[in-house]
């Protein structure tokens, strides 16, 4: 019998609420510092790279390319574990999905695409991309 991989629910706090719900609308945002102008994921109430509490959450492109990549394949189905870099600058945490497992290669370009945990949420992934 065959176990499909259970996506995990969002653990969703006071930081990470706003988030989250553009999530629910298909919305992916990134942290971006009002004091060293650089952007950040995951978003969060200060800046982790200069400490500033004066961070927005913006939206983001949805698109990047593959920094690094993890094949699980002893899960079952096996599936890809990557960082993913946005097209504005942070790296993200994520997996790569709608492809085989050896489809991808780092550096490929990819965008976003949201998909449901068993409870309804809607949790960021990737899909290959035209480059
Ligand atoms: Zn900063």
């Amino acid at each position: 019998m065959t176990s499909l991989n259970k996506i995990s629910e969002p653990e969703i706090d006071q930081d990470s609420a706003q988030y989250w719900a553009a999530c629910a609308e298909r919305k992916l945002l990134h942290g971006q510092c009002r004091g060293c102008g650089k952007a950040f994921w995951y978003p969060r109430s200060f800046c982790p790279l200069c400490a500033s509490p004066a961070v927005d959450l913006v939206e983001s492109s949805g698109v990047g390319v593959i920094y690094s990549l993890a094949i699980m394949r002893k899960a079952d189905p096996p599936f890809i574990l990557a960082y993913v870099t946005l097209d504005e600058g942070p790296t993200m945490l994520s997996n790569i999905v709608d492809c085989a497992v050896d489809a991808v290669r780092i550096g490929d370009p990819v965008e976003v695409v949201f998909v449901q945990t068993e409870k309804g949420s809607l949790v960021p992934m990737f899909r290959p991309a035209a480059p």
